[in-house]
């Protein structure tokens, strides 16, 4: 198979997670939404189920289908986008809980599947999804007569610590709980982060598990290995790929590898992107193709079978920082086409 490589640590995974639970008294679940932010999210949910977690989020409830097999009846397996109009008889069969977001939401919830587990979310100001103040002072009393099974909302700023809209938000939440006995959740991984009064009674880690900003501190879980499909020399004054706009200035071997910007190598990252041969930089010259990437290899002793995008000398943040963006995306944009390895677990 000519495709990357994509080789998955789960024991990586488990230990961020549990080093992310051990920072707060709260119970700790996993956000496993986009196919576990790539990396596939039914062996990423049965291994982190073995290491004990026992509510998982995704964040539509076709994502449901794949987790709820590979993890079983017992897991709580929350639905972030609520309950959508064709939503209801995924709910039903695979015992998901749908977090619902809007008076609408909670009506169709009610009449469809009366009895059945629920949660709510409450916008407190990043107005995205959610029960705004005047909704949900209007349904509080029957939605805790219903018994749901979590309160949550989220915070859009955790990754600044000193932004101001952190404390804003905290504050909101509290008004808008004050006094309910029922179970409440606002951190993701970068509400972890900002200490125990942002943790309530779980947190739901995504990105930490990953070992990606913000928790870079944590153990790289990824490594991402390009098979090189054909070599060649040019010699000086030679041209590269599409708008010719990369000149050899010296002999060069160049190595043609199997992967390209629909692989989710963004088409941004051309010049001034590494591969490595272990730990010998190779750089991508010209541009990045659909399903193709070239790379100046001249100062290896040899021809590679595979040169690694992601790895021990370049993380996911590093990629991210290259293409100005962040390493969710650089996560869920991996391949469906990457043949997907696991260790550990
Ligand atoms: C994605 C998401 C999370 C997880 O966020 P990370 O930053 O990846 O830890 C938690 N809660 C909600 C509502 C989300 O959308």
């Amino acid at each position: 198979m000519t495709t990357g490589i994509l080789t998955i640590d789960l024991d990586a995974i488990i230990g961020n997670w549990r080093k992310l639970a051990a920072m707060s008294r709260a119970e700790a679940g996993a956000v496993l939404k986009a196919d576990a932010y790539g990396t596939g999210a039914a062996r990423v949910g049965a291994a982190l189920a073995e290491a004990g977690v026992r509510k998982f989020f995704v964040a539509v409830a076709e994502e449901g289908v794949a987790l709820r097999e590979a993890v079983g009846p017992a897991p709580e397996i929350f639905v972030l986008s609520g309950h959508g109009t064709t939503d209801t008889a995924l709910i039903r069969q695979l015992n998901l809980t749908p977090v619902l977001n809007s008076p609408q939401q909670l009506r169709r919830q009610f009449d469809a599947l009366p009895g059945r587990p629920f949660a709510i979310q409450l916008d407190t100001g990043m107005n995205r999804l959610g029960f705004e103040w005047e909704d949900w002072a209007a349904v509080t009393d029957e939605v805790l007569g219903a018994g749901p099974r979590l309160i949550m909302s989220h915070l859009a700023c955790a990754d600044e610590p000193d932004h101001p809209m952190n404390a804003y938000q905290l504050d909101l939440f509290k008004q808008m709980t004050e006094g309910m006995r029922v179970s409440r959740s606002l951190a993701a991984t970068g509400g972890i982060l900002l200490g125990p009064d942002y943790h309530f009674d779980l947190v739901r880690p995504g990105i930490g598990l990953h070992g990606a900003a913000p928790y870079a501190q944590g153990a790289q879980a990824l490594q991402l290995d390009l098979p090189v499909i054909q070599t060649r020399d040019l010699i000086e004054g030679e041209v590269v790929g599409y708008g010719n706009t990369w000149q050899a200035r010296r002999p060069t071997r160049v190595a043609t590898l199997a992967a390209g910007y629909a692989d989710g190598v963004l088409r941004v990252l051309g010049a001034g992107t590494n591969v490595y041969s272990g730990d010998i930089a190779c750089p991508i010259i010209g541009r990045i193709s659909m399903d193709l990437i070239t790379v100046d290899i001249t100062d290896l002793d040899a021809d590679p079978e595979v040169l690694t995008l992601i790895g021990p000398q370049q993380s996911v943040d590093d990629l991210a920082v290259t293409a100005k963006t962040i390493g969710y995306e650089i996560l869920t944009s991996l391949s469906p086409r990457y043949s997907r390895q696991y260790i550990g677990g």
